[in-house]
């Protein structure tokens, strides 16, 4: 990696075919796709790297259990691909960086025969969808084999469990792997490095963006033939600097863990709690010599604050008490997280828990803005195939196919 004045001093002298902006998973797999398909490229982020939601997450690498769910229920095919999409990326996310990522076991408990079959059922559904990409067989585990598994789980009502795999990653360390990757690979990144205005020509298009260093507060022009909008919750506000009065299309829906010891449920494998009374989902899965459980589900607006607050300890403690043996006190949490998932709507007034995962790359006609928004981090790689197929063809350049699905990640 670059010296960050190094990276610096570079951004202002040269000019660029791609600037993405953002560094969270998004732009950085955006960066590291057109770098690698020989475009000259930049990344700007106006923070720290992987300092937004892209390590606030439960580091899943999943299709999401929830959507295929509602995929079934509501015969929505649109959650239907999301949820293929991701089961078929999670096999590249574990490929590609084998040293920050592992298959986990999940256990949903079951407490009577239909739960076992509905959840079984789905789950063999689950890894039809995968194919290929499997990991491995789901299955059924007896009461006493669960308890065996997770001795910290409330006994009473437990009839045994469903078994499945899915993958647990670093989001911080895949996070500056994929950036890494870039510089590795003749790209330049810089952070604290905030977008606040672009240049444009007579017709509206964008010609240049006006960078503020976060440290000095000077300011400097960062010269590129296509600009990227990676900015996750803030999307919107790159939206709007590239031309006035665009309708917004982020909703923001807020996830806090908290974080235990591990001994207050000593466990290798994650626990899926499928369904609260308010129909969430619940997580807790074993991190280093840590807990984490989570997470909540609250829509909140473009800057709010960020933090895990008493509500959110209340939640989850009351919902994972439910589950476990012995009750987890709030004096026992060491910390706790929370972070903003970046949605996007298609209009309408869902609820942010009902709004499918899904990406959608947009184009914008009069400034030649490319925003990717919404997605997850196991879909990132895709997401940034995506979006630079779509710098291509804005350039009128000839389609390249995208080299990220076999391409070893820094350090591995
Ligand atoms: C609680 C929670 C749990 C989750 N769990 C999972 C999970 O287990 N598995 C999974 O697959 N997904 C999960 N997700 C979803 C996933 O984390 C996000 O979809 C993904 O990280 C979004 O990445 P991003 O790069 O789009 O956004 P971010 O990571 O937020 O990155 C955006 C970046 O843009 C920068 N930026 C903004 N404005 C500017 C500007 N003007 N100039 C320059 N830079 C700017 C910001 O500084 C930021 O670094 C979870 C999300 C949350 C919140």
């Amino acid at each position: 990696m670059k010296r960050r004045e190094e990276a610096l001093a570079m951004v202002a002298v040269e000019s660029y075919e791609v600037c993405v902006i953002g560094g969270g998973a998004t732009g950085a797999g955006c960066a590291l796709d057109a770098q690698l398909r020989g475009m000259k490229t930049v990344l700007v982020d106006g923070g720290d790297f992987a300092s937004g939601a892209s390590t606030a997450a439960t580091k899943i690498i999943h299709g999401g259990v929830r959507y295929l769910e509602e995929a079934v229920k509501g015969l929505d095919v649109k959650q239907y691909e999301v949820v293929n999409r991701a089961l078929h990326e999670r096999i590249h996310m574990l490929h590609n960086g084998p040293y920050m990522t592992r298959p986990l076991e999940f256990l949903i408990p079951c407490a009577n025969w239909f739960s076992v079959a509905y959840m079984g059922f789905g789950m063999k559904l689950y890894e039809w969808i995968a194919g290929k990409a499997s990991l491995f067989a789901s299955r059924f585990l007896s009461r006493a084999e669960t308890l065996k598994r997770m001795p910290g789980l409330a006994s009473a009502r437990l009839l045994g469990s469903i078994a499945y795999a899915d993958g647990q990653f670093d989001d911080a360390r895949y996070n500056m792997a994929l950036i890494n990757s870039l510089v590795e690979a003749g790209g330049n990144a810089v952070n604290y490095a905030r977008v606040v205005a672009f240049n444009k020509d007579a017709a509206g298009r964008l010609e240049s963006a006006e960078v503020e260093d976060q440290f000095s507060e000077k300011r400097f022009t960062v010269r590129a033939s296509r600009f990227v909008n990676a900015a996750g919750p803030g999307a919107d506000a790159i939206r709007g600097l590239a031309r006035l009065g665009v309708v917004a299309r982020m909703r923001l829906s807020k996830g806090a863990h908290i974080v235990l010891p591990l001994e207050a449920f000593p466990t290798r494998d994650a626990l899926l709690i499928p369904r609260t009374d308010d129909g969430r989902v619940l997580f807790a899965v074993p991190w280093f010599d840590r807990l984490l459980i989570g997470t909540t589900e609250t829509e909140v607006k473009v800057g709010e604050e960020l933090y895990l607050s008493k509500g959110d300890v209340a939640y989850l403690l009351r919902h994972i008490n439910e589950y476990f043996a012995t009750a987890i006190r709030a004096e026992q949490i060491v910390s706790g997280y929370a972070g903003a998932r970046p949605l996007v709507s298609a209009g309408g007034s869902r609820d942010t828990k009902k709004l499918a995962r899904d990406h959608e790359v947009e184009v914008d006609a009069q400034s030649g803005l490319i925003s990717i928004m919404g997605g997850k981090w196991t879909t990132h790689r895709a997401m940034a195939e995506d979006t630079i197929n779509a710098v291509q063809k804005s350039l009128g350049h000839a389609a390249t196919p995208g080299v990220t699905v076999d391409h070893p990640l820094y350090g591995s």
